[in-house]
């Protein structure tokens, strides 16, 4: 489904992105950067997260960017996914403790000055949070819509609903909350237990009136393959884990 990129008149365009898509959440831990990670259409991944980058990670990439001809940041790629993070720029080890006007500088750059080539979705993987980062990218480029992503345990739902209210003050339409967590099942006696709750996000986004866009499991396998960085869309294409993000893709 495409979205109407719509914003402020000051917002400009991505040069070569057909529309973005913001992934957030109020909460950080709550799987945010392991969803932006699992879409599965012609996309691009920028880590918004200066404080905590997870992509390098979560697709085994590493080293700084080439520079183009223009003076541009050539994205790194796995999987076929270009991808874009602080964690590229940084050394590994060096403690990210930044001053705001650093940390807006950062990502101008990574908004900027980053040749993504021709992308139908550039997918942000922004900072948990409402803050001055979160705003300064919905004021700067068109987005055509925001997805959250939130456990079902209550704490996370009222940031998550945090979130939700800010996009809607700056005109980016929600398009539905990701329920992460939401189920364990034991691998041995395939008992379900709902360890942060079973359908909070639901009742979230009934007052949101907005949809939710899927459910994925606690799963040890997806913590383990985001651990190793070969996400589980990648290395268990046919698992029922990797069929929930691609609902949620497809949801999209
Ligand atoms: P956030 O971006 O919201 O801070 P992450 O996506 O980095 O959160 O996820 C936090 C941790 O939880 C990571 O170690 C990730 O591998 C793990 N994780 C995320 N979603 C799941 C899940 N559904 N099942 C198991 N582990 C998960």
């Amino acid at each position: 489904k495409q979205h109407m990129a719509r914003g402020l008149p000051k917002q400009k365009p991505i040069a070569g992105v057909k529309q973005v898509i913001v992934v957030a959440s109020g909460k950080g831990g709550v799987g945010k950067s392991t969803t932006a990670g699992k879409q599965s259409k012609t996309v691009g991944i920028l880590d918004a997260d200066v404080y905590g980058p997870s992509i390098p990670k979560l697709m085994s990439l590493k080293g700084n960017p080439e520079l183009t001809d223009n003076n541009l940041m050539r994205p790194l790629m796995n999987f076929g996914i270009p991808c874009m993070s602080m964690g590229f720029l940084v050394e590994d080890v060096a403690p990210i403790v930044w001053r705001g006007l650093m940390v807006m500088s950062a990502i101008e750059k990574l908004l900027r000055q980053v040749d993504w080539g021709l992308l139908d979705y550039l997918v942000i993987d922004m900072p948990p949070g409402t803050g001055d980062v979160q705003l300064s990218i919905t004021q700067n480029v068109p987005i055509a819509g925001a997805v959250i992503v939130s456990t079902p345990q209550d704490i996370a739902l009222l940031d998550a609903r945090r979130g939700a209210e800010m996009f809607r003050k700056v005109n980016v339409p929600v398009l539905g909350i990701v329920q992460n967590m939401s189920v364990f099942q034991c691998p041995k006696c395939n008992h379900q237990t709902h360890i942060f709750g079973a359908d909070g996000a639901r009742a979230l986004a009934d007052t949101l009136g907005v949809q939710v866009l899927g459910d994925i499991p606690l799963h040890l396998s997806i913590r383990e393959m985001s651990d190793r960085g070969q996400p589980v869309v990648v290395s268990s294409p046919d698992s029922p884990e990797a069929e929930a993000y691609r609902k949620v893709a497809t949801a999209v």
